[in-house]
This record gives structure tokens, sequence and C-alpha cells, in this order.
């Protein structure tokens, strides 16, 4: 058996590239952890996941304790047989989804108390509770049980908050049952705070883990304060441990975050993105159920060695989305999952090479190259729609272009209609909030990635509990399902006759930039106190 540990290969300024060694086999870092949320990621088989190049999947506690059992998993062998990922798998606490559940939940100094959104029977979660559940999962990484603090809040807030997570890292490590090739990770929190974020690092290695990660951060904050917090964070935690930042992110935040030190990734990214027609590639984003894509015999990516570009063109994609065929998710999920694991592996040999920033300079300038090019066509197209306008004539895909002088060429994005997010980058910070607004997609709080999925399962059951069909997906409104629980003004009360689960597994229609703003706004949640708190950790720009 293989003893659990981290090993450098080789390092450029911060940067670092590695080996993880687990009892489930060997990883290399950098590398991205695809979410794997009920034991599935999602429209993947196993050995598609394993084909894109990923190493080390993520699990969720929360989902998997509620449906089907960790003790069931458990008697059938545990997570890696009953999903038949037989490499490591990183489980998540459950923390973060039960304080996302907002009424549906009660904190203590002790734990927490909910009701699970399958089927609305109580449970109770505590840092003993979640480390047993993921041992019983068989995790090979297990991550402490911590707390987060509605967001916005203030350092007061947050200190207590961080404090509290620390005392509960004693006690999951104190209820860790040491294996040879398994580990434990603590969390370091204090939000923005370095003197915070000193505190908790320093009480995290006193208790001593395997590893350590970095959570609590793209709740909104922008990507800058978050590498800013990366610049502060990462030199406190010891140089041979891994150093996982959770739910991050966009490419960008990737390439930001490995030039820092980090080693660890997962979000729902790239998987979400599939699911909704959005294709990441080396010049941002693509949205295939747009027009132009319909005559389109090239693939997406010529270079990319994913079943959807060698096999199938732009216009195969694009009719399997507007024929709502699961093929459709199936394929452009592949692709996503591809395009990021062989961004990790750019990053890695680029490391190796030491010449990590050329590198990170080419992609950069892909990514600002795709995005201008939008940007002109975008441009281009609202000049079209408006000469439409002036005819009195309709969109080249039937929509009707809205006549209202305020969606001129001032509002690009907006008024592209069709072309909509075509424009969005893969970076971070300097593309602002259009970027935000198509990360935020689907996530009822801004995000942790791992967790995002789980999010939006959570987020559509506390919506269902409140009650009637308030909670239900709008089958016209791509946005409507995935909004945040705390959304739902009312208490739990009931769950008889609802499909919650249907909207996680649901294939939405990504619509247009219009919804994704609605979404922005939603995920921004300043003007809803009752909102639990924003996602901790996860690419939320
Ligand atoms: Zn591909």
């Amino acid at each position: 058996m293989t003893a659990f540990g981290w090993t450098e290969t080789g390092r450029d300024g911060r940067a670092r590239a590695g080996v993880l060694h687990t009892a489930h086999g060997p990883v290399d870092t950098p590398t991205f952890m695809p979410v794997g949320t009920a034991g599935t990621v999602k429209a993947m088989t196993a050995d598609a996941v394993r084909s894109t190049g990923a190493g080390i999947v993520l699990g969720n506690t929360y989902h998997l304790m509620l449906r089907p059992g960790a003790e069931r998993v458990e008697a059938l062998g545990g997570l890696h047989r009953f999903m038949d990922w037989p490499g490591p798998i990183l489980t998540d606490s459950g923390g973060f989804q039960v304080m996302s559940l907002g009424a549906l939940r009660k904190l203590d100094a002790d734990g927490v108390t909910f009701r699970s959104h399958v089927d609305g029977t109580k449970h109770r979660l505590t840092p003993e509770r979640s480390t047993q559940i993921q041992h019983a999962l068989d995790a090979t990484i297990t991550m402490c049980f911590d707390e987060c603090p509605a967001l916005p809040a203030d350092a007061e807030t947050i200190a207590r908050s961080m404090r509290l997570s620390m005392r509960w890292a004693a006690r999951s490590r104190e209820a860790f049952v040491a294996r040879e090739g398994y580990a434990q990770f603590g969390i370091v929190q204090g939000g923005v705070e370095p003197e915070l974020r000193t505190e908790s690092a320093r009480a995290l290695q006193e208790i001593g883990f395997e590893g350590y990660a970095v959570g609590g951060l793209a709740v909104g904050e922008g990507q800058a304060l978050m590498l800013g917090t990366l610049d502060h964070t990462v030199p406190l935690l010891p140089w041979n441990r891994p150093r996982y930042l959770m739910g991050v992110g966009t490419p960008d935040d990737l390439l930001g975050s490995v030039q820092r030190g980090i080693d660890m990734f997962d979000c729902v990214m790239p998987t979400r993105a599939g699911r909704t027609a959005r294709a990441y590639t080396a010049r941002g984003t693509l949205n295939l159920r747009n027009a132009r894509h319909a005559a389109d015999p090239g693939p997406i990516e010529p270079d990319c060695p994913c079943p959807a570009c060698v096999r199938h063109s732009r216009a195969y994609l694009h009719h399997l989305f507007r024929a709502d065929e699961i093929l459709g998710p199936m394929l452009l999920t592949w692709h996503n999952l591809s395009y990021y694991q062989r961004l990790m592996r750019g990053m890695r040999e680029a490391i190796l090479a030491g010449r990590l920033d050329p590198h990170a300079a080419m992609l950069r300038s892909g990514w600002a190259d795709g995005a201008a090019e939008a940007a002109a066509r975008s441009a281009g197209m609202a000049g079209t729609r408006a000469a439409r306008r002036d005819r009195g004539t309709a969109a080249d895909d039937g929509t009707a272009v809205p006549a209202s002088p305020s969606l001129g060429s001032s509002l690009p994005t907006v008024a592209a209609g069709d072309d909509d997010d075509d424009h969005a980058p893969v970076g971070g910070a300097s593309v602002g909030r259009i970027v935000a607004a198509q990360d935020v997609d689907g996530r009822p709080f801004l995000e942790h990635g791992p967790r995002r999925d789980d999010l939006a399962d959570a987020g559509s059951v506390a919506s269902d509990l409140a009650g009637g069909d308030r909670g239900r997906p709008d089958p016209e409104d791509p946005a409507a399902s995935e909004r945040d629980p705390a959304a739902a003004p009312e208490p739990a009360n009931g769950t008889a006759g609802r499909g919650v689960a249907g909207t996680v597994d649901r294939i939405d229609p990504p619509r247009a930039t219009a919804a994704l703003f609605r979404e922005e706004t939603d995920a921004a949640g300043a003007d809803d106190p009752a909102r639990p708190r924003g996602p901790r950790t996860g690419g939320a720009r």
C-alpha cells in the first residue's frame, strides 16, 4: 500500500508540479477534479471521464448520505466500486450544502440539523458524523466539516465562523480513521482578511493534516481579491503537502491559482456548461445553440482529441441541442472536461519546462483574441439587427427582433440575442461581469464548484419544500430551475408530489444573455438578506 503524500517534480516561480500518491493510485498535479456529485459525473460514464485524462474525481457527502445512503454505499463495496471509479476520490464534508439550505437547517455549536431535500426527513451533520460518512464512502481524501457565514458578512462574523470551523476541524481530525494511502484535508477559512487567514492556517497546522484546502473564496470578491488572498495564504501552507482551492473556477482562475502554488481544483463549470450548450475552447467559450453554428462542418476545436471534436461537427452539436437530444450534453461535457484536462496538462508541462509565464501569456492571448472576435461579431450583429428593425423584419433564427431602442450597439451582448454568450471568454477579472453572468449559470450561490451541482440540487429542493409550483422550473426560463433556494420566501411545509430531483438532472436549454443576467442578479443576492450564504468557494467570477 502506498503512503499518502505529495512529491515535487518541478517548480517554476511559486508554481509547482508534482505527484499525489494515494491508496487508489497516483495523480499528477496541478490537477482538476471533475465533480461527481451523486456518484456520477453527470452525462459521463466513468470510462469517458478517465479518457479525458482526469485522475481524481469529487463526490458529495450531502447527496450520497441522503441517497442512496452512506451505509448502503459501504455495503456495496464503497464509492469506488459503486461508481466504477477505482482511482482516488475526494469527498466534501456536506457542510456547504447543509448551510445552503437556509430555512431548512439549524446551526448550533455542535453541528447542523437539516431537512432532506429529497424527502423532507430530518438529518444531522456534525464533524464526527461527516467524517464517519466519508469513511463509509471510502473517500481517498476526506474533507473537514466546516461552517461559512452568509455573505456579505463583516470581519467579526467571518472571524467567529472561522474559529468555529477550526474547532470543528479538530473534531473532524479526532474522528478520522487514519489508513495507509488515505488523507484528510483541513480547510483554511477567514474570508479576505489576511490576519484571519493566517490564524486559520496556523490553527490547522497545529492540528496537522495530510493536505490543506483554501475555502471561502470566489464568493463574489472578484478575481483580483481572490488571487490576492492566495498570495497571502498559500505561502502559509507547508510546501510538502498538497494544496486544494475549493470550487474554482474559470480557466483563467485555474491559471492564476496554479501560478500561485495551488495543486488541486474542482468546479462544476465544465460539466454544467456542457449540459447547456457552452463549449470551452482556447479562444473562449462558444454557445453551440447559436445559429452561426447551424451549418458549420468544422469541429469545436480542431486539435481536441475528444469524440465531439474528432467525430462531429459544430453543426451536429448545434442540431443535438436544438433538438434537445441527450447526446448533446454528453458530447459537450466530454469536450469541456477534455479542455480542462488539456489545460491542466499544459500547465504541468510548462512548469516542468520552466516556461509557465510565457505559456500563461499564450493562453490569455488566445482567450482575449476570441473575446475580441466575438465582440466584433456581436457589434456587427447588433448593426444588422438594427437595420432589420428599420425594415421591420425578423432575425435570421426567426426570433422577433425587439424594437426597443435601448437594445442598441451600446449593449451588444444583449442585443446580439442569438449570439448571446458566444462572446464570453474564458478569463476572469478582465472580462468582468459578462463572465460572471455566464459562470454563475445555474448556481444559486455564487458557487463552490464541487458543490455547485449540489447546490442546484439543494436549491431546487429547498424551493420545492417552500411549497407550490413557485420552486419548480419554468420550462420557458432556463434560469428559473436553478435559482437560489433562499429566494423562496417561505419555510418548508411539505414535499408531497414534487419532483425535486428532476431539476438537477434536467437539461436546460440555455437561452440567452438576458437569462444569464438574471442569474447574475440572483447570484449576487445583495437584495436578499434571507440568503443563507454565498458560495464559499468556487469560480464565482
Ligand atoms: Zn473536443
